[in-house]
């Protein structure tokens, strides 16, 4: 059982608010506003508020962020994929610079993720305005033969792929 800091780690008030959104516990200092506790749950919290504040779907935001992190990459379109609606999680994004090396570096992260994943990711080129690609999971059933479940599951698959990619960017193979 973790303790919970009794003040404000900022300011030293004592009075302070235990919070719970969306399942993580933290609390908030009445006085300063400082955000104290698990640090894992308060980088969700952020997290969240990042893609809300930028109308991002928050189970692909993460991926979302990653991706425009790389040189030439611009996301365009994505979604954290729907259970009511069965829909699948997918980043769109263009490519401006190095195409050839920044899709043969994704594709080898996505290949080595696919080792850890439920699903089969892959990247799928296709025209927008231009080319433009489509960062998804292979499915072999038609989509309505998918279940929440599994649609679960490709969520999950996307911290793997954001936590690869995290890490194989500072590889020497990835050098651009
Ligand atoms: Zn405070």
């Amino acid at each position: 059982m973790e303790e919970v800091c009794e003040y404000c780690p900022e300011c030293g008030n004592k009075s302070l608010r235990t919070i719970v959104q969306n399942g993580h516990q933290f609390e908030e200092c009445d006085l300063c506003g400082y955000i104290s506790g698990d640090e894992e749950s308060i980088q969700q919290i952020f997290e969240e508020q990042e893609a809300t504040e930028y109308e991002i779907d928050v189970p692909i935001y993460p991926l979302v962020r990653e991706l425009n992190e790389i040189k030439g990459i611009r996301t365009v379109n994505s979604c954290g994929g729907r259970t009511d609606v069965l829909m699948l999680p997918f980043v769109d994004f263009t490519i401006s610079d190095h195409l050839h090396k920044v899709l043969t570096n994704l594709l080898t992260s996505l290949k080595l993720s696919n080792r850890e994943t439920v699903g089969n990711w892959y990247i799928e080129p296709y025209i927008h305005t231009e080319l433009a690609f489509s960062l998804k999971p292979r499915i072999v059933q038609d989509i309505k033969y998918i279940t929440p479940s599994q649609i679960r599951e490709f969520r999950h698959d996307l911290r793997i792929i954001v936590r690869n990619l995290q890490m194989h960017r500072n590889l020497g193979w990835w050098r651009i």
